[in-house]
C-alpha cells in the first residue's frame, strides 16, 4: 500500500519535493499514522502549521458545519466568517486592516504591492526599493523569492523582480546604510524560520523602526512562521516592542487549512482602493471559520503561557543531553533550533526510524516546531529519542 502511494507519487507528481519514505495517513493530537502503523510523533507540524494539533474536535465541527452551511462565496459578495475573523484579528494586534489571501507568499506578494501603491500616492513614481536580510525566507512566488536570500533558491530563476537589496541580518548599521528616500519597504522576520531560528535583537528591529520612519518606507513584518503563537506571544512582535506598518500571516492561522493574511494599518490601507489586488479563493467562509477556532483558542494567556513553559522545558531537555555535537539551542517558545556541529540530515533519517518526525533549517540545524497543544511527556520523551539518536548517528 505505501509502496504504491509512493510510486506514484514518483511517477505522477513533478519532483520539486524530497519526501520522506513513508506515507502518512492519520492524525492525532501530536500523533502521526503511516500507513503501516508506524506512529510518530510529530515535531514539525506541517512546517509550523498544524498549532492545534491533528484531528482537533473544535476544528473538525466549526469546518463541517460551515462547509454544509456555506463553503465559497468569492470576494464579491460579504460572509461573516470572513468579517469576523478580519475583527478577531486587528483587534488582537497592531492592525487596522486585513487583506486575506491563501498562502504565505501570496501574503508576501500582497504587501510587496501595498508598499509600492503606498508610496507611489504618497511620493509619487520611484520610490520602490526594497530592503531584505541574510537568511531570509519570504516564498517562492516571483516577488517574494526576490526578497528571499538564498541562492539556491533564486538563481534558475533569473532576473528575479528588481529593485532589492540585502543587509546582513541583526546588523544595525548595515540596514541604517541601505534604508534610503529609494526604499519603499523593509521585509523582517522577527524570528527567522528557514534560516536557522535566529530572533531578531530588539534593537535591530527598533533600528529599523526608526530608519524606516526617517525615510517614509514601511516595516512588513512577516510572521507566517513566527506568528500565531508559535512563541509564546500571540504575535512575535510583542516581544520587541516594536510594531510593524503591515503583517504577512499564513501557515497555523487556518489550523491546516490553507489561508493567508495581510495586516495593514488604516495608514497603508488609504492607499488602496477596489480592483488594486484580489484573490477568488481568499478569505472563504471555511477556513475563515476554521482561522477562528485556531485564534480564539491561542489567544487566551493561559494555552500562551503554556506555550513558553513548554518551550521552556524542551529547551532545559535539549540542553541536559550534553552532547558534544550541540553547538547552540536556541529560540523563542515553541519556535526551536537546535545548531550541530553535523550535518542533521541523517539525524532526521534516524529520527523516522525512532518515531519523531523533525525538520532541518539549514545542513546543521534541527528546526523544532511541535503542535503547540503538545504535552509534557512528549517533550521528555522525544528529548530522549533525540539523545538516542544522537548518540547512534553521531559516533
Ligand atoms: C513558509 C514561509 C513563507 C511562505 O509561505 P507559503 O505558505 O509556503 O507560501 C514566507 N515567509 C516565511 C517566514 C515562512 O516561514
Amino acid at each position: 500500500m505505501a509502496g504504491s502511494t509512493v510510486e506514484k507519487t514518483a511517477q505522477y507528481v513533478l519532483n520539486t519535493y524530497a519526501r520522506a519514505p513513508f506515507v502518512l495517513e492519520r492524525g492525532q493530537g501530536a500523533t502521526l499514522t503511516d500507513a503501516d502503523g508506524k506512529t510518530y510523533l510529530d515535531f514539525a507540524a506541517g512546517i509550523s502549521v498544524n498549532a492545534l494539533g491533528h484531528a482537533d474536535a473544535e476544528l473538525i465541527a466549526a469546518v463541517s458545519e460551515q462547509m454544509a452551511l456555506l463553503g465559497h462565496v468569492c470576494n464579491l459578495y460579504h460572509s461573516a466568517p470572513h468579517a469576523d475573523l478580519a475583527e478577531m484579528l486587528c483587534e488582537s494586534s497592531f492592525a487596522d486592516k486585513v487583506y486575506f489571501c491563501n498562502s504565505g507568499t501570496e501574503a508576501v506578494e500582497a504587501a510587496i504591492k501595498f508598499a509600492r501603491k503606498h508610496a507611489r500616492e504618497t511620493f509619487g513614481p520611484g520610490k520602490t526599493d526594497l530592503v531584505a536580510f541574510g537568511g531570509s525566507f519570504h516564498g517562492r512566488t516571483a516577488g517574494a523569492l526576490a526578497l528571499t536570500a538564498r541562492e539556491k533558491y533564486q538563481a534558475p530563476f533569473r532576473p528575479l523582480m528588481p529593485g532589492v537589496t540585502f543587509a546582513p541580518f541583526n546588523d544595525s548599521a548595515a540596514a541604517e546604510k541601505l534604508i534610503g528616500p529609494g526604499t519603499c519597504a523593509v521585509f523582517v522576520e522577527p524570528v527567522q524560520g528557514e534560516g536557522g531560528i535566529h530572533a531578531a535583537t530588539p534593537e535591530f528591529l527598533a533600528t529599523l523602526r526608526q530608519a524606516c520612519d526617517r525615510h517614509g518606507a514601511l516595516l512588513v513584518f512577516d510572521e507566517i512562521q513566527c506568528g500565531v503563537g508559535r512563541t509564546g506571544r500571540l504575535w512575535a512582535y510583542e516581544h520587541f516592542e516594536v510594531q510593524p506598518d503591515m503583517m504577512t500571516l499564513a501557515k497555523a492561522l487556518g489550523g491546516g487549512l490553507p489561508i493567508g493574511a495581510t495586516l495593514l494599518t488604516d495608514h497603508v490601507a488609504g492607499s488602496l482602493a477596489p480592483g488594486d489586488h484580489g484573490s477568488t479563493f481568499a478569505g472563504g467562509p471555511v477556513v475563515c471559520r476554521a482561522a477562528q477556532v485556531v485564534l480564539r483558542r491561542v489567544n487566551d494567556p493561559a494555552f500562551l503561557a503554556r506555550v513558553l513553559a513548554l518551550g521552556a522545558r524542551l529547551v532545559e531537555r535539549l540542553r541536559d543531553l550534553r552532547s558534544p555535537h550541540v553547538r547552540e539551542v536556541r529560540g523563542l517558545g515553541l519556535m526551536i533550533g537546535v545548531e550541530l556541529d553535523i550535518e542533521v540530515a541523517p539525524l532526521i533519517k534516524a529520527g523516522y526510524a525512532h518515531g519523531v518526525i523533525m525538520i532541518n533549517a539549514g545542513p546543521k540545524v534541527l528546526r523544532l516546531l511541535p503542535p503547540l497543544i503538545i504535552e509534557e511527556a512528549h517533550i521528555d520523551q522525544f528529548a530522549e529519542v533525540l539523545g538516542t539518536i544522537l548518540h547512534e548517528v553521531a559516533r
